[in-house]
């Protein structure tokens, strides 16, 4: 179905359904004009022959005359009858031979279902002697007969070769002609799978500068603009990032320090909520260096053999606290000595987000499992949660860089909506995939592919 919708299909089917009413219509004025053009020479013929027959009998008077005439040439298409109607010499006719004579009279009789022009002529045998001949000229004037096989030959053969060579050519030059489209398509479909701006529209050398040579210029210089910007902005994320850290840092200590020295109960609550701010937004902060470096290729990966039995447990000890505040256990379910090549550090801090979401977004004693296998080739680990799930809305931009599905609630959690998108960098930069399932109300489960 798609091939019809393309526009090289339609352009084509267009040009060769023009070339065929095109032919048809030349065909039918050619062929309508050629067969009158045919019917007033057979007519011309038929009177000069039997004319001429005529005068023959008219010099004789005598049928001996015939023997004389070279009858190939004076006979075709006519016949000499005796008064009573019968058959005496000439190009016998066996169609037309019953139809009634009627002299002097140029006219069209149909006979067995063909059409003849029929010309008759009566010659005394001595002037005004009531014996004599009837001469008849007759041809049939169907259009098989006057066309002969010729007119076939091109019905059966050259329309259809016509209309081939049409088609054919015409899809070849259309698709010549899209070319560029198909590169600017092949280009945008690059970019938007694999997220990768540095792909440009390929522009072979000898291509033709029409407007779609110039258009992927154009395309391919807005490229560069984008590119630019992008590169640009991650800069700029990880200069104000970097910029923030040090004034952070100086907040939290004097905050915690202050906390320390509190006198009374309105004191101690400041310094907390000084305290607790300046933690989300160092956490904030250390989530978009990790990502700027990720995005810039900066972040180097150190892939060692990792316990994830092991890091599992200390990812949960890590979240005991906030996990407990809930009554929400985490469920270690991983086979011990179970191993995966990977950089430690940043694995534990994906695992460790994947948590930390099943905690925030879990129901008061509800339940986190981690599970894992590993076949021949990769690793799946699973975190699974029964708490609150994903409306199927939300679903597919959860990954989103800032994308927070309810803020109010969220902010309880001091979430930023950076926690998936640096998981499934990692994950990325990993070589691995992560894909999330999740019913609202049932819960929600996670899985991490990585290669070993
Ligand atoms: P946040 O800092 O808001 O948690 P994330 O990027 O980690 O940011 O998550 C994005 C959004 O996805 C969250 O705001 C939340 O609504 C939803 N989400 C993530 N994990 C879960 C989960 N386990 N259960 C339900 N919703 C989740």
């Amino acid at each position: 179905m798609k091939k019809f919708t393309s526009v090289k299909t339609r352009i084509t089917l267009w040009y060769t359904a023009l070339m065929l009413i095109l032919i048809s219509v030349v065909l039918i004025l050619t062929g309508t004009l050629s067969y009158r053009l045919s019917l007033n020479s057979i007519e011309n013929d038929i009177i000069l022959k039997v004319s001429k027959i005529s005068e023959k009998v008219n010099a004789r008077h005598s049928v001996e005359i015939f023997n004389d005439v070279n009858r190939n040439e004076y006979f075709k298409n006519v016949s000499v009858y005796l008064e009573n109607g019968e058959y005496l010499v000439g190009q016998y006719q066996y169609d037309v031979s019953s139809v009634p004579f009627a002299p002097n009279k140029l006219r069209r009789e149909t006979v067995s279902g063909e059409e003849y022009i029929i010309y008759d002529v009566f010659k005394p045998a001595r002037p005004g002697d009531g014996q004599g001949y009837f001469i008849r000229g007759a041809e049939s004037i169907s259009y098989s007969r006057i066309f002969g096989r010729s007119a076939f030959v091109i019905l059966l053969f050259v329309i259809p070769l016509i209309l081939i060579l049409t088609a054919f050519g015409g899809y070849y030059i259309t698709k010549k002609a899209f070319m560029p489209i198909n590169n600017i398509i092949k280009t945008a479909n690059e970019i938007a799978d694999r997220n990768d701006v540095k792909q440009r529209i390929e522009i072979p050398p000898n291509s033709r500068r029409d407007e779609l040579h110039d258009l992927s210029l154009t395309l391919n210089r807005m490229l560069d603009r984008i590119e630019n910007l992008i590169i640009q902005e991650k800069q700029f994320t990880s200069d104000a990032s970097h910029e923030l850290r040090t004034p952070i840092s100086v907040i939290l200590t004097q905050g915690e320090y202050l906390l320390d020295i509190a006198n009374d109960e309105k004191e101690k609550e400041l310094a907390e909520s000084i305290v607790t701010k300046a933690k989300q937004v160092s956490s904030l902060v250390s989530h978009l260096l990790l990502l700027a470096r990720i995005d810039q290729s900066r972040q180097k990966l150190s892939m060692e053999t990792v316990d994830l039995c092991l890091l599992t447990d200390i990812s949960s000890e890590n979240l005991k606290i906030l996990a407990d505040r809930k009554n929400i256990s985490i469920i270690n379910k991983v086979p011990e000595g179970l191993t995966v090549m990977a950089d430690e550090a940043l694995l534990l801090s994906a695992v460790g987000n994947l948590l930390s979401n099943g905690i925030k977004y879990g129901k008061d004693f509800g339940e986190i499992t981690v599970s894992a296998e590993k076949s021949e080739s990769e690793v799946k680990i699973s975190i699974a949660d029964n708490g609150i799930g994903i409306s199927p809305k939300h679903i597919d931009k959860i990954w989103d860089r800032f994308y927070r599905v309810d803020d109010a609630r969220n902010d309880e959690y001091g979430s930023n909506g950076l926690g998936l998108s640096m998981v499934k960098s990692i994950i990325s930069l990993h070589g691995g995939s992560i894909t999330v399932q999740s019913q609202p109300n049932i819960g929600t489960r996670f899985e991490i592919i990585l290669h070993c």
